[in-house]
């Protein structure tokens, strides 16, 4: 790649690719975002890195005010930064474990938490993610997730399921934290049915477990709110972010609790470049500009094209089996018609030809037969239509 701007790859042979992906929803303001960019030369002459530990800075403090403000919530809260997402989520679950004196950790079906050992364990997709390599860490344990298309369960049945399996297989007494993706992403974009998620924060609450919302890909403005939990009101007990957090440089949060996060002995979290002073200042950049130019409001506007671009799809093609998502992040499920056998092969072909015209997509979930979409923030409707005509292409050449 040459470069990267407001929804367009132009790649080293010149080849210019509308993106629907912003690597896999990192540069949702763009890439090379201007504030992003002017901050981070800012702060890069001025000094690389002390380490906050030994050190401290500005940015960091200012990323965690921002944190504190955005997440959601009015309680008393604090944060610490990591390098990954999959950072951030172990984070979280040492933070739950310290704090509750136990062990166990709950996940759910088509989650996707990480590649490092204990997000290994965490993540249910076998290949390619965990295939070989074991052994994982212990005390995870999955639950059912709510997956309207596939179980027809309203999310307050969903929630009774889930939870039955918990107390029976688990014992809330043994679990530190429920760690959930308020809108899934690798795992296919299953959006819960409404009411899931209430219900099991307020188990959560009622049972002293604490309640991680796993925001890393569905937080900073993706789905119309500055964090997908908004949307039903739910309050996190921790929120883990990364990805859209600083534009394309590598930086991650949890943010959580205050009286959580001081449960934690001095010392017992940190890392060399955790919070490096260079990726601060990317991600006040980026808060920036999704303050600026109202990005939240920009991602409803997107959502409301795409919707309507892909529920004209689905009526024409009967392999859309189901069409989900919120805001900027949009998904269609693709099944032998009037089913749900999963039809990854058409998924494939559809992405190939994408590629092929010049559209950058994405396929995700448990059976590869999910397209998800998740074009940068200040990409034009312009764009956004071109690249759907494409689409559109691509399900007829396909047929
Ligand atoms: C990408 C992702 C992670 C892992 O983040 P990395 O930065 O790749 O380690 C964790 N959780 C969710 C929901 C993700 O989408």
């Amino acid at each position: 790649m040459l470069a990267a701007g407001g929804g367009v790859i132009v790649d080293v042979d010149g080849n210019s690719l509308i993106d629907l992906g912003s690597g896999i929803a990192v540069v949702s303001v763009g890439n090379a975002a201007e504030s992003v960019v002017s901050r981070v030369q800012e702060q890069v002459a001025a000094f690389t890195h002390t380490c906050f530990m030994v050190t401290p800075y500005d940015g960091y403090v200012d990323v965690c005010e921002a944190l504190a403000e955005l997440t959601p919530g009015d309680h008393a809260k604090k944060s610490a930064l990591f390098n990954s997402g999959a950072e951030a989520v172990e984070n979280a679950v040492k933070i739950a474990r310290v704090a509750t004196g136990r062990d166990a950790v709950v996940v759910f079906d088509h989650a996707y938490h990480g590649r490092t050992n204990l997000t290994m364990a965490m993540t249910a997709k076998n290949m390619p993610y965990k295939n070989g390599f074991g052994p994982f860490a212990g005390e995870v344990y999955r639950a059912p997730m709510s997956y309207p298309f596939r179980d027809g369960l309203s999310g307050v049945e969903a929630a009774a399921r889930a939870i039955d399996v918990i107390e029976k297989q688990v014992g809330a007494a043994n679990l530190a934290c429920v760690v959930i993706e308020p809108i899934q992403g690798e795992g296919g974009f299953v959006v819960p049915a409404p009411g899931f998620l209430p219900a099991l924060a307020v188990w959560c609450a009622a049972n002293g477990v604490v309640y991680v919302a796993d925001e890393i890909q569905s937080g900073f403005c993706r789905t119309g709110d500055w964090f997908a939990s908004d949307d039903e009101g739910v309050v996190p007990d921790l929120v883990t972010t990364a990805k859209g957090i600083a534009g394309g440089v590598p930086l991650a949060g949890v943010t959580g609790r205050a009286e959580l996060m001081d449960a934690v002995h001095v010392g017992g979290l940190g890392g060399t470049y955790g919070g490096n002073p260079v990726a601060c200042a990317a991600a006040l950049g980026a808060i920036e500009e999704m303050r600026t130019h109202d990005l939240p409001a920009r991602a409803r506007e997107i959502g409301a094209i795409m919707a309507s671009r892909l529920t004209s799809l689905q009526e024409e093609y009967a392999v859309i089996g189901d069409l989900r998502g919120r805001g900027a992040m949009m998904a269609i499920e693709l099944c032998v018609p009037r089913t749900t056998d999963p039809d990854p092969v058409r998924a494939a072909a559809v992405s190939a030809y994408c590629h092929q015209h010049g559209v950058v997509t994405l396929t995700c979930g448990t059976w590869g037969n999910v397209f998800r979409f998740l074009p940068p923030l200040s990409i034009s409707d312009e764009l956004l239509h071109e690249a759907f005509d494409v689409v559109g292409e691509a399900f007829a050449a396909t047929r």
